[in-house]
């Protein structure tokens, strides 16, 4: 995406980013804090926040609050928590950044263990939707808020091995459509972001012989995750975006 915001793109909002410590997440909260948001940082691994928290403190830039949560034993009493410590950190909240995200192995259907589809389900889509639920009063406080869901190309057309991960990102789509329907007529506008083969950690799991070069870094992929968190994207709601249009699914050659 060929998108050059001005630097104060995000003065004044106040935007949460869940998986904030490493890969996709840590460069939005970075981006973000940048181009002059104020962020919260939430995630699993307290020292990979503080690392953050701590690199945005280094730039001068807005402090970041962190809030240590692991989405893979959060209930909805641990969500409503979370919305009840941002509350009274801020007055409300003008982006969300659902991105924290949970693959397995890549194996068929018949061969999934129980435990392991439990847990993509818990991660990318009860504890999404949880937190979705428990922030929505926060977000409507906002004049023009924006949440954003992180799916992926399985998540619109079903490839063999990628079991639970994929079934959770076509729920994710369908999550973010039901949500931009019920909020058309609010300052709310709801949207999801497909990064595209990008360089991070989850990716190489996925693929460990590809050639990491030729994938985009998260730093690439930014102009994206700014254009929906600011006034920019203020009309658009139910889409589903590519943060690397035209990209074909798969390896990098
Ligand atoms: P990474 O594995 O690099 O980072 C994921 C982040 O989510 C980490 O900070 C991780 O925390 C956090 N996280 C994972 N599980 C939990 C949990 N149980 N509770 C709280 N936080 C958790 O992944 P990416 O940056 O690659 O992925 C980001 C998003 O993009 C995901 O939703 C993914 O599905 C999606 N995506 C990525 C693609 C890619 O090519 N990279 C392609 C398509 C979609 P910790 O650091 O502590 O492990």
């Amino acid at each position: 995406m060929h998108y050059h915001p001005k630097s104060d793109l995000l003065n004044n909002r106040i935007i949460l980013i869940t998986g904030a410590g490493d890969g996709i997440g840590r460069e939005a909260a970075l981006t973000y804090a940048r181009f002059g948001a104020q962020v919260i940082l939430l995630g699993r691994t307290e020292s990979k926040l503080a690392n953050v928290q701590q690199e945005i403190a280094a730039r001068n830039l807005r402090p970041a609050f962190i809030y240590t949560l692991d989405l893979l034993t959060a209930s909805q009493q641990d969500c409503q928590r979370v919305a009840d410590q941002i509350g009274q950190w801020v007055p409300h909240l003008d982006g969300v950044l659902h991105n924290a995200g949970l693959l397995t192995d890549i194996t068929p259907m018949a061969d999934i263990q129980l435990q392991d589809w439990m847990n993509v389900m818990q991660v990318n889509v009860n504890a999404t939707f949880m937190l979705t639920q428990a922030l929505l009063s926060l977000m409507l406080k906002s004049a023009s808020s924006s949440l954003v869901f992180t799916t992926s190309s399985v998540g619109r057309e079903g490839r063999s091995g990628w079991g639970a991960y994929a079934v959770s990102k076509f729920a994710t789509e369908g999550m973010m459509q039901v949500l931009a329907e019920e909020h058309k007529h609010t300052g709310l506008r709801v949207n999801c972001i497909n990064p595209g083969g990008t360089r991070t950690s989850m990716r190489a799991s996925a693929f460990p012989d590809e050639n990491k070069d030729k994938l985009k870094t998260p730093a690439d992929i930014m102009p994206l995750y700014l254009y929906l968190m600011g006034d920019d994207s203020r009309r658009k709601t139910g889409i589903s975006f590519d943060a690397q249009p035209g990209r074909k699914a798969g390896p990098a050659e």
